[in-house]
């Protein structure tokens, strides 16, 4: 049986999986955002990666960004 990642207890019944790396931890120390489980890492990359998939919609749909960026 393996344990939780993030508290270190084992694992029961009540477990997910984490969207990002597939990790398995409990329901309670998950991360649920948009309808899906994440660990912690992951929820801080995803939300790292979210802004950042955002701002490059933003330079996308203006078409403000400068050539000299490429
Ligand atoms: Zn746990
Ligand atoms: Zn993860």
């Amino acid at each position: 049986m393996s344990v939780c990642p993030v508290c270190g207890k084992p694992l029961e019944a009540r477990k997910v999986k984490c969207f990002g790396c597939a990790v398995e931890l409990h329901r309670e120390c998950a991360k649920k955002t948009m309808g899906k489980f994440y660990c912690r890492r992951c929820y801080r990359e995803g939300k790292r990666r979210a802004r950042l998939e955002r701002m490059r919609q933003w330079g996308g749909m203006g078409k403000k960004v400068p050539h000299k960026l490429w």
